[in-house]
């Protein structure tokens, strides 16, 4: 019987699962609903139909879960996280109770920085940083060649790096934080001041939909479209994300800087060049020159092989 292990992203609207082979490919794949406004019970169960029904067609033997999570990680439990009704949460510990299997949780941004670096783009280096732009911007360091978590676990928050002071007011409290300029709530919020204001776009109609949730599809639609005011607010994104790219250049001279998440999966080939263009223009030369700028191959599959990773480190095994 084959060993198999699960790797799964859970976020605050979907969970993603995937199932792995002894050789560490994926040999299967599921998508639930989160369900995260009904409770923590609610999403444990969600997360046991991912694991259950990527099991159901697998003759092998599980053995061993990892996850990643949005928000604050100690020792396994979800202290708090913004997107999920879980506080204080001990998930890796439900997870071996229930399946009878390690189980290993880390934080969402770190576990897909993990995955980058272990099984994407970032392999072989030592210094490197991930920003993953979606709702929010997540971001993660591998300093000297481990994830650096700082004094007490918090470092890597390049979503809170503030490049516009007393910019828009960030959900962190802040004002100007990246993710106030650059994420998908950002861009909504922008697209619908603009219409607002009278100016006609792709998204006229769709954002007077109740709860319309902005999709990366839609962007990418109207910027290849040509839509004037969905160009001007990606490209100004871009501008700030590569603002951020220069002081981490100039902070950190890391060999790579990678972005990934869902916004950058549909719109990065757009992108790149302007964050490139940008950091080029503001870093320090001698150390821009030494830096990588991509596009992460491995899309949303780099949470999905972090949370491999985090069972390998666990397991100290190497598929
Ligand atoms: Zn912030």
């Amino acid at each position: 019987m084959e060993d198999l292990y699960i790797g799964l992203d859970i976020g605050g609207t979907k969970i993603l699962g995937a199932l792995f082979n002894a050789k560490g490919e994926i040999i299967g794949r599921t998508k639930k609903p989160s369900k995260a406004s009904k409770g923590e019970a609610v999403i444990f169960n969600q997360v046991c139909k991912v694991i259950d029904s990527l099991l159901e067609s697998n003759t092998g033997t599980l053995k061993a879960i990892g996850s990643g999570v949005p928000g604050v990680i100690e020792d396994g439990k979800i202290r708090f996280s913004p997107n999920l009704s879980w506080k204080d949460y001990p998930l890796e510990q439900n997870l071996r109770d229930k399946y009878s299997v390690p189980s290993y949780v880390g934080n969402d941004a770190n576990v897909s920085l993990l995955g980058v670096w272990k099984h994407g783009l970032g392999k072989g280096c030592h210094n490197l940083a991930g920003l993953f732009v979606g709702t929010g911007i997540g971001g993660g360091l591998v300093i000297n060649n481990a994830i650096y978590g700082g004094s007490t676990g918090g470092a890597g928050e390049i979503g809170h790096m503030i490049v516009v002071p007393d910019g828009p007011i960030c959900g962190c409290g802040a004002r100007g934080c990246l993710e106030s300029l650059a994420s998908k709530t950002a861009i909504l919020k922008m697209l619908k001041s603009q219409i607002e204001r009278g100016r006609n776009s792709y998204f006229s109609g769709l954002i007077e939909q109740k709860d319309y949730i902005l999709k990366s599809s839609h962007l990418k639609e109207a910027y290849v479209g040509g839509d004037e005011i969905a160009i001007e607010i990606l490209d100004n994104a871009a501008s700030y994300l590569g603002v951020a790219t220069a002081s981490i250049i100039n902070l950190l001279n890391p060999e790579l800087i990678v972005f990934g998440g869902g916004m950058m999966e549909a719109l990065g080939e757009k992108m790149i060049e302007r964050i490139r263009s940008k950091a080029r223009e503001l870093a320090i030369p001698g150390l821009y020159e030494t830096c990588r700028i991509e596009l992460s191959v491995l899309g949303d599959d780099a949470s999905l092989y972090g949370a491999l990773s985090l069972i390998e480190d666990g397991l100290r095994i190497s598929l």
